[in-house]
């Protein structure tokens, strides 16, 4: 289940700039929507909140201490989560944290991580229970 799979559980209404189709005709031929990224479907205003809701569930953000060897992690806004191997726990002159881990399960590399911004996967909650308290939240 992607992404747009995910957003799509929340409360949806047809696409306003595109009528639904999702592309638009013009002379040099079809083009997508970007309001809704070719789905034909923006969420509602509710929709929003859900998703917001279940993001937050499922994506904790924590400080650069708390993390853990096991948790999966990212920089908020970068699309990839890296297994952490160990902790190197040492700030470097700017007060970055650096820390091992692996890079798609293979790579292994340091990677900084200022205080603040990092997600971690909440690996405790599936994306199906996350959706549904996300879901009973809005
Ligand atoms: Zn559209």
């Amino acid at each position: 289940m992607n992404i747009h799979d995910i957003r799509l559980r929340f409360d949806h209404a047809s696409c306003s700039k595109c009528k639904g189709a999702g592309s638009f005709i013009s002379p040099q031929g079809s083009r997508p929507c970007l309001s809704c990224s070719g789905s034909g479907k923006t969420l509602t205003k509710r929709g929003k909140i859900g998703f917001q809701a279940f993001l937050s569930i499922r994506f904790q953000k924590i400080n650069a201490s708390e993390v853990k060897p096991g948790d999966f992690i990212r920089q908020s806004g970068s699309g990839i989560f890296n297994k952490v191997e160990t902790i190197k726990a040492e700030k470097d002159s700017l007060g970055r944290i650096w820390i091992k881990m692996t890079f798609h399960g293979k790579r292994e590399t340091y990677g900084s991580f200022p205080a603040l911004e990092i997600e971690r996967l909440n690996q405790s909650v599936s994306i199906e229970e996350a959706i549904n308290q996300a879901l009973a939240l809005s």
